[in-house]
This record gives C-alpha cells, sequence and structure tokens, in this order.
C-alpha cells in the first residue's frame, strides 16, 4: 500500500524523513546510520529498502513509461502537453536531451509530479547516443540547450528568450516552407523583437554549420517538396544514464562505499527497476566503506567481508556487533566523553581509549588472542588483526572451517565488547578470555 501510493502521489515535505526516523527507531533504537544501512549486506549495510531511492526509481520507471510507450496512452499525451508549456520551449522528449548542468533551476509553471520527474532526471549524467539526421526527428530536434547541437549565438539568456517568444525552438522551426528555403533572417530578426539581423544569422549559419551533410540534404528537399511543419514529438530517443560525475576536485578516497565509479551508463530504456535502484543509491550516497582502514591497512586484494558476518552460525546480535565494529560505530572513551562526563580512558589499563586500543592493544586481550591464535593454528590458520577484523571469506572447500573460525571470532568481539560493558557497569566477571 505504501509503494502504491508513493508511486502514484508526491509525498508531503518531511514525510520521508519521519517515516524513516520511525523505522529506524523500531529496529535500531535510534542509531541513525542510515545511509550505510541502506547498502547491501555485501557492501557493508543492512539491505534496508531507502525509501528516498525508491521515489526516485518509481520517478524514473514513469519517465521510461514517458520516453518509451507506444505514446497512446492518454497520460502520456497529457504528459507531453504539460511538458511543452514548460517556459515556452515546446519541447517534450526533447527536455531529456538537456546536459543536467544546463537544466533550467526554475521548473515553475509544471505540476508539482512533473517537476518531481524533471528534479531526479538532473541527478544523473545523460548521453544521447546521436542526434537526428533525418525524418520528423530532425524537425523536431532542439535549437536551445542541445549538446549535440551546439548553437553558441543562442546560449545567452535574452536570445533564448527571443527564440521562445518568435516560436523558433526547433531545427523545423527555421524553414519557410512557402519560400522554399531557410527563414529570412531579416524576418527572423522582426519575430525575435531585434532590429538588427545580426544574431538571427549567427543562429542560421551555425545551425547548418553543425548539421551533418545529410541533415542538410533532407531539409533542402523537405524545402522543395514543402513538408509539413515539424511535429511536436520526436521518436523514441537511445538515451544512457549514469552517476553524475563528482563536483569535488579532491581525489576519492580509493575504498568508498559507494560503487559510483564502477557504474557504467546503462541504455535508460530498458534498465531494470533494480539497476535504477543501484544507480540512484550510489549517486547519493559516498563513504569509506569502514573506519579500520587508516588503523589496519588492508593488504592487496583483501577487503572487509562483510558477507561473512552474518554466516549461518553467527546468531544475528553477535553479527551485529562485528558489523558496528567495522563501521566503528562501536562505545568508546574518546568518542563518549565528547557528550558525557565519562572519561576517555580505558576502563581497564588508563591509556586513551580509542577503537584501536579497545578492540586490538589492551593489555587485557592478550591472553584471548594467544588462545584464539592457539584454537586457529588447529586450523592451519594464522591469526592476525586482519583476519580478526576484517575476518574471512567463506570459500567452498573449506567452508566448514571458515563458518567455525567468523563463529569463532565473532564470538571474541562480543566477549570484549560484552565485558568492557561489564566493566562499566561495574559487573564481576570482566575477563574476556573466561567469557569467550
Ligand atoms: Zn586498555
Amino acid at each position: 500500500m505504501l509503494w502504491y501510493r508513493l508511486n502514484t502521489l508526491v509525498p508531503a515535505p518531511g514525510f520521508l524523513t519521519n517515516l524513516r526516523t520511525s523505522i529506524l527507531e523500531f529496529f535500531w533504537s535510534g542509531m541513525h546510520w542510515a545511509p550505510v544501512l541502506h547498502l547491501p549486506l555485501k557492501e557493508g549495510g543492512q539491505g534496508l529498502k531507502c525509501l528516498h531511492t525508491q521515489v526516485r526509481v518509481f520517478c524514473l520507471q514513469a519517465l521510461q513509461r514517458l520516453l518509451y510507450s507506444a505514446g497512446s496512452s492518454t497520460w502520456s499525451i497529457l504528459a507531453h502537453a504539460f511538458l511543452r508549456r514548460f517556459q515556452g520551449l515546446r519541447y517534450d522528449r526533447q527536455l531529456f536531451y538537456f546536459c543536467p548542468g544546463d537544466f533550467p533551476r526554475d521548473l515553475s509553471g509544471l505540476p508539482v509530479f512533473y517537476k518531481d520527474l524533471l528534479r531526479t532526471w538532473k541527478l544523473f549524467s545523460m548521453t544521447r547516443s546521436v542526434a537526428a539526421t533525418v525524418g520528423a526527428d530532425l524537425l523536431a530536434e532542439p535549437l536551445l540547450r542541445n549538446p549535440q547541437l551546439r548553437v553558441q549565438a543562442a546560449e545567452s539568456h535574452s536570445v533564448r528568450q527571443s527564440l521562445v517568444l518568435a516560436e523558433v525552438t526547433r531545427v523545423g522551426d527555421l524553414l519557410d516552407y512557402n519560400r522554399g528555403d531557410w527563414l529570412d533572417p531579416l524576418m527572423l530578426a522582426r519575430r525575435m523583437g531585434l532590429s538588427r539581423p545580426r544574431t538571427p544569422r549567427r543562429v542560421l549559419q551555425e545551425v547548418k554549420a553543425a548539421l551533418t551533410p545529410a541533415a542538410r540534404a533532407y531539409l533542402n528537399r523537405a524545402l522543395s517538396e514543402g513538408a509539413p511543419h515539424p511535429p511536436s514529438t520526436p521518436g523514441l530517443p537511445d538515451l544512457s544514464i549514469e552517476p553524475l560525475p563528482r563536483r569535488s576536485q579532491q581525489t576519492p578516497h580509493p575504498f568508498t562505499a559507494s560503487r559510483q565509479h564502477e557504474l557504467q551508463p546503462v541504455s535508460f530504456q530498458i534498465a531494470p527497476r533494480k539497476h535504477l535502484y543501484t544507480l540512484t543509491l550510489h549517486t547519493l550516497v559516498s563513504r569509506p566503506d569502514t573506519k579500520w582502514r587508516d588503523l589496519l591497512p588492508p593488504l592487496e586484494g583483501e577487503q572487509p567481508r562483510w558477507a561473512s558476518l552474518y554466516s549461518t552460525l553467527v546468531p544475528r546480535p553477535v553479527g551485529d556487533i562485528s558489523w558496528r565494529l567495522l563501521h566503528g560505530a562501536v562505545s568508546m572513551g574518546v568518542f563518549l566523553t565528547r557528550f558525557t562526563p565519562i572519561l576517555d580512558t580505558c576502563p581497564f589499563c588508563n591509556v586513551r581509549e580509542t577503537l584501536g586500543h579497545v578492540y586490538l592493544e589492551c593489555a587485557r586481550l592478550q591472553p584471548l588472542f594467544r588462545l584464539l591464535t592457539n584454537i586457529l593454528l588447529c586450523f592451519w590458520l594464522h591469526f592476525s588483526p586482519l583476519l580478526f577484523i576484517y575476518t574471512l571469506p567463506i570459500r567452498g572447500p573449506t567452508k566448514l572451517r571458515d563458518l567455525l573460525v567468523i563463529l569463532l571470532l565473532a564470538l571474541a568481539k562480543t566477549a570484549i565488547y560484552k565485558t568492557r560493558e561489564g566493566r562499566l557497569a561495574n559487573e564481576a566477571s570482566c575477563d574476556c578470555r573466561a567469557v569467550f
């Protein structure tokens, strides 16, 4: 019911945020690491459906229907009529040829639903395979903001406005079928409200120069035969979408949670919902995958084994502690001291309590690590801090051993976590080796 309503109605401002807060309060007791939770499990998230992303995907699916449906449905006729009124441009499908950076910021004049569609489209980078060279599509090819027909003379705001005023916004509008020739610059200047034909002449020259020989030949033939005026809607466009390039000039962290750099352009017409979801989610999410990258630099090819954290033998609460530890989302002195009167020192040894200290360096952990070293040697595995924190992948031939070792590592982390909590609560048993 919720998805149906979000698919058909534009949610009120703040509704999605409030709903997400309620969900996080219910499942995670108010611990809001929302961007991470929405990532798939194998990428370090919890696979929680992101409401904002899902609504964007609904918009993209509506755009797919708008651009690629047969065009006979009543809705698409109505939608095209709304879009054609946008800023007097008389574009419908052509609006989606614009570069996102070139898109008008002011979307006023459109109904809320269509504003949402265009705002969603602006989140992506779009590539159109080729501009139209023949047929009715060439007549409907946009003159303004068209990256494939870059008309420099029409890039200034005032010239754009004059062309809109003169109702000359498409290639076909530049043809004068009565004269059997291109529009007379003087006449075009008059329609644009200009006293001199210099700008219209430049526009005509640039358009002719930008067209391919085949396109020019088609237009000449259309003029000599007295072809009809340009159609309002061009044919199905061949568009590919991908995430927007990063605005920041800084080199991104090599291990971000975002798979943005891996996502290739995809044909918008056939992109399935699942892919659109991934594309949208990774357009919005970009952060380092784990807090441990700097503390414990992994070797070449090593990475956190997120998928192993919740393997079959590991109870869910135990897996949660390992998962939170990889994200650095566990209680520790240096963090708590910012918000509470608690000291930033370790409750066992009075050293400054950092993430690395609590789970690797504290002297109290060493007996537990020696025990783990001995146990793992029985499985022909070498215990190391990397193995402890990042855990190991489950491989087919050694699956049973891997599952058991993953369980032991997860239980050891839980023992460290629980004994620290116990010490802070003044409980008696705080020996992590004994608890393990
Ligand atoms: Zn300590």
